[in-house]
Order: C-alpha cells, then sequence, then structure tokens
C-alpha cells in the first residue's frame, strides 16, 4: 500500500509539511496518492543511519549480501499487479513495458547477486613478501575493492524500475557494501515507494542493518542538493538531463571533501548510414529506424537522434522512406506533461534554426501528453556551424545530415560532444573503406554498433553504457552491466598485515576460494 511516507532506514516517516501527487499522463489527471517531501532533519537521520549501517554492511560476506539482493528481486515480483498498475498510471507506459522492466530489474539484482557469491569482483591481488630480496627486503602487500560509504541515487525519469529505486545504480552499490539512500524520482513516487518497501521487507528478513536502504521524496531539488552536499553522502549516481547532472557534480566538486558523481545523461547517438549499406537495403534501414526513433516515445538515453550520410541519390531514398514510416506510427504517451513540455521547446528551438528542413511531422490531433515525431534534414555545413543543432531532443525526433563527403563526416563527429553509443551501418567492404570515419566516431562514444539500433542496451559483463563528457562525467566506468560496481569502491592495501587479521578475500587459504592475482600468477590455488 502507498503511504506517502519516506523509508528512514526501516521506518515510514513523514514530518514535513510539503506534499505533492504524481500525474498519470494517459488520462492526464493527477493520481490520488498524497506524497510529503523529506525534511532536512529526515535527510539528516536517513544519512547518519546509512553511516551507521555502513560499519556492518561494508563488512557483510558476500554469501550474506548475495540473499539480500535475490530476497529484493523476490519482494518487487511479489508486489505483483500492485506494481505494474502503479508504473503505469504514473508513467503512461504500457504494460508491457513495466513487466519488461521489471524483469530488467529482477535480471540485474540476481546478475550482482552470483557476482558477490562468486567474490572475485574484489580483485583481490597479492604480493608476497621476499624478506630476503637485494638491496631491500619486499614487504608482503595484498589489495582488494572496499566500498565508498552511503551512496545517494537519483531515480532516474524515463526508467522507473531499471534505473531508479532497486534499478542499476542501486543494486551496484548495494552489491559492493554500500547503503543506499534514493532520492526519488517525482514523477514516479509511488511506484518508488512500493519498491522501496520491498527492499525494506527483503532487508528485515535476512538481517541486513536498519539504514542499509532509505528513500526520499521530494519534488523540486532541494532534497537532492542537501544530500549531495551532506558530508557523509561519499558518491553520487545520477541518470537525466545534462543541466541537472552538471549541477549535481560541480556542487559535489564544491564540497570540503569533493566526491565523485556518476551521472549518466544526455546524448544523441550518431548513426551512420554509408552509401552501399543504404543502396542495399535503404527500405529495410528506413522501417527499421523508425521503429528505434518512435521507441519508448523516444524516451531512451540511446535513442538515434543524429543520422548522418553522404549526399546522394541513396541517401535522398533513405530520408523520404524514413520520413513516410515514421508518419505510418501511431504517436504514443510521453511520461510527464513537463517532459512533453520540453520536447516541444527543445524541437521548437531546432526546428526554428536557419536552412532547416522538416521531412516528416506527424500532423493529426493526438490526446494531451502524446508527442508528434519529426524527422528533419540539414546540410553538413550548416550543421557544423551551427552547435544548437548538435543539442538532445528527447522525444521521438531525429535529424539526418547530409555531408558533402567522408571528410565532412569526418569532421563533423570529431566536433561532436561525446556520447554513449554510434551506429555505424555498412556493409563489410564499405566500413574499411571509411576506417577513418569510424576512427572519429569511436573517439566519441562509449559504445560502437555495426549494423543494428543505438536502442537497446543488453545488461551483460562486457557492456559499456558511458562515454565521453557530457554522455557521463567519467567515462571510465559504466552505468550497465555488473563492471558498474567499480564506481562505488575503492582500491586498499594491507601491508604486512597478520594473515588471520585480513579479510577471507586476502587470507593465505583462500577460503572464499575466489580468482585472484598473486605475484602476477591469476589462481584459485591457496598460498
Ligand atoms: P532532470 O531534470 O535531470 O532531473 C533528474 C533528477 O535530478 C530529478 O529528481 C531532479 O529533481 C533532480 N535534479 C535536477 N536538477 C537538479 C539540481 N540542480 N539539483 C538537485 N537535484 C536536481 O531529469 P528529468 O526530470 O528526468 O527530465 C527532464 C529532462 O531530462 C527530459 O526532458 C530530458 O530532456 C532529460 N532526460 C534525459 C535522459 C537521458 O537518458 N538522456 C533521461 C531522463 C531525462 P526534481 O525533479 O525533484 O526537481
Amino acid at each position: 500500500m502507498i503511504t506517502g511516507k519516506n523509508y528512514i532506514g526501516n521506518n515510514l516517516i513523514a514530518e514535513g509539511n510539503k506534499t505533492y501527487k504524481t500525474f498519470n499522463p494517459q488520462l492526464n489527471i493527477e493520481n490520488e496518492s498524497v506524497f510529503t517531501e523529506a525534511t532536512s532533519e529526515e535527510i539528516d537521520l536517513a544519512v547518519k543511519l546509512a553511516t551507521k549501517a555502513y560499519k556492518k554492511f561494508s563488512k557483510t560476506s558476500g554469501i550474506r549480501k548475495a540473499v539480500f539482493l535475490n530476497a529484493i528481486a523476490d519482494e518487487i515480483l511479489a508486489l505483483d499487479d500492485e506494481l505494474i498498475q502503479t508504473y503505469c498510471s504514473e508513467t503512461g507506459l504500457p504494460e508491457g513495458r513495466a513487466k519488461g522492466e521489471r524483469g530488467r530489474t529482477v535480471g540485474q539484482l540476481r546478475t550482482f547477486a552470483k557476482l558477490v557469491e562468486d567474490g572475485s569482483w574484489v580483485e583481490a591481488t597479492i604480493d608476497t613478501a621476499q624478506p630476503d630480496r637485494e638491496p631491500m627486503a619486499r614487504p608482503d602487500v595484498r589489495k582488494m575493492m572496499m566500498p565508498l560509504g552511503p551512496v545517494v541515487v537519483f531515480g532516474a525519469s524515463n526508467f522507473p524500475l531499471a534505473y531508479s529505486t532497486a534499478g542499476g545504480d542501486t543494486a551496484a552499490a548495494l552489491a559492493s557494501g554500500c547503503p543506499v539512500i534514493v532520492k526519488s524520482h517525482p514523477m514516479h513516487a509511488g511506484t518508488g515507494e512500493l519498491v522501496a518497501s520491498a527492499i525494506i521487507k527483503a532487508a528485515e528478513k535476512t538481517g541486513m542493518p536498519n539504514g542499509v536502504f532509505s528513500n526520499l521524496n521530494s519534488s523540486g531539488i532541494e532534497v537532492g542538493q542537501k544530500l549531495v552536499m551532506h558530508p557523509q553522502v561519499k558518491a553520487i549516481g545520477f541518470t537525466g538531463s545534462i543541466r541537472g547532472g552538471r549541477a549535481l557534480y560541480d556542487m559535489a566538486a564544491q564540497r570540503e571533501e569533493p566526491i565523485p558523481v556518476f551521472a549518466e545523461m544526455g546524448s544523441v547517438n550518431p548513426v551512420i548510414m554509408l552509401p552501399t549499406a543504404l543502396q542495399n537495403r535503404g527500405e529495410e534501414l528506413a522501417k527499421t529506424y523508425a521503429s528505434s526513433i518512435t521507441l519508448g516515445t523516444g524516451q531512451f538515453c540511446t535513442n538515434p537522434g543524429l543520422i548522418l550520410g553522404i549526399k546522394g541519390e541513396e541517401l535522398s531514398d533513405f530520408v523520404a522512406n524514413l520520413s513516410k514510416d515514421i508518419l505510418e506510427i501511431d504517436p504514443s504517451c510521453m511520461l510527464h506533461p513537463n517532459i512533453k513540455g520540453a520536447y516541444e521547446v527543445n524541437k521548437t528551438t531546432i526546428l526554428s534554426q536557419d536552412k532547416i528542413n522538416v521531412t516528416a511531422e506527424f500532423t493529426k490531433d493526438v490526446q494531451s501528453n502524446y508527442a508528434k515525431q519529426v524527422v528533419a534534414t540539414v546540410e553538413g555545413s550548416t550543421f557544423l556551424a551551427n552547435t544548437k543543432l548538435h543539442q538532445e531532443v528527447f522525444g521521438p525526433f531525429s535529424i539526418v545530415v547530409q555531408c558533402e563527403d567522408s571528410d565532412e563526416l569526418e569532421e563533423i563527429l570529431s566536433k561532436l560532444e561525446g556520447q554513449l553509443t554510434g551506429t555505424v551501418i555498412g556493409d563489410n567492404n564499405e566500413v574499411s573503406e571509411y576506417s577513418e570515419v569510424v576512427s572519429a566516431l569511436q573517439n566519441r562514444v562509449g559504445r560502437i554498433i555495426f549494423n543494428g539500433v543505438p536502442t537497446g542496451v543488453e545488461v551483460c559483463p562486457s557492456m559499456v553504457h558511458g562515454g565521453p563528457y557530457p554522455a557521463s562525467t567519467d567515462s571510465r566506468f559504466t552505468a550497465v552491466g555488473v563492471s558498474s560496481i567499480k564506481r562505488w569502491v575503492r582500491p586498499f592495501s594491507y601491508q604486512d598485515w597478520p594473515n588471520d587479521l585480513l579479510p577471507d578475500e586476502l587470507k593465505n587459504e583462500n577460503p572464499l576460494e575466489i580468482l585472484r592475482s598473486v605475484n602476477r600468477e591469476l589462481t584459485t590455488s591457496k598460498i
């Protein structure tokens, strides 16, 4: 049942007087539940509890953390239809998407459970002592990853489950041994509270310390700001706009003790359409891309917002087909009137620039919060000269850049801001012919896709979901897949520490039987 209160550790508390409701964009009405924003005292209490919980939780074994993570997954599934209906009523997204995202969320939790159960993720590295080494004895040095401390996770508007309360950031932080305080996204506070109740139930059932998780309501930026500035918070996870992510990053850098902010922000996800591929299968590509641009009403960070090709008949035919196909797709609902408003503003900004040619725009009447899809074209030189055209339009929008030649294409790619993904559509021989173009794209992105679409992010260990700024604030890390755990840990060395006082991961006997580097050899053997 939704109470509208904050989870401050295991307790539901709402002493504040600032309240708000979520919004059903399909029905264009407010939802019933009333949420109370967390007060300064509640924020402080949540962080204090998390700091206290860290002492125990950071030392909790991988096996016990795995039990906790699996229990969260079970409790989320047990929420059943109430969760799915709340999700749909707060986002306008269909039931199929809600169930798919729930599956992904549960899958992520179970994957992290497996990772910590195995235990090798801590990268145990041991260099044993060499007392007889000349000219100086070598000490015994042993390194492993340690959790940072309380982590604040900002729920994402466009992934109420997989990138919010118990989403990727939270799962990775809990797996690493960091307590988590979630700044719930105001657009889906009910979904957030339900998932928070599942986490708290799981924490209680599996004996985790009070404060290992808190969920704070907020309908403005103050709660998030206070959390980022709280001296006992040690790291931030964020998914959303460049403006929001950058503000939090700057704030964290100005603290007396600066802390890392791992923000995953905007991206236009450039797609290069090479001529032979367009000639051979331009019609099919147009259909594929019409679907990809409008998937989820374009509200994915991997949406293909920028398509680039070299001028010619093939590209013109592709634009004509894409423009025809995209208008055959029924418009769909956006997450919230504010997101719809931002779509209209950003779309208008781009379309009002000089020398923009709109080739498709849905014109029939649609329901209030539905987005009309748009495709526009522009010459390469115009695009190069106007950086406003490089900005993300969050929604079903894509701009096709018609370049004079491969040199211009390469120059444009090299001048783009950092991106989450880049895609190359080409035939095999063609790709080696355009190797400089491909290199230019590779330098600007975190993941490069061959003959596919950027939408759809596989959750697997080899995935990189990040990229040069502003796609993320730190291109060395990924926000998806088990490697994302590395954002919440730091390397720590023990020198000449007695064997029985070392953590199990570093003991001579290797009681956890994990894979370790011992004197530069990867092994599960004892020392
Ligand atoms: P947002 O404005 O970036 O906000 C995300 C979260 O951060 C919200 O909880 C917000 O709090 C908080 N926040 C924002 N600015 C802050 C600040 N200066 N200080 C403290 N907290 C701050 O994103 P959104 O609300 O999800 O959507 C707005 C726009 O962001 C969209 O229209 C879209 O353009 C973009 N977006 C992009 C992606 C992507 O993956 N590329 C994903 C989602 C959204 P409050 O809401 O409580 O104010």
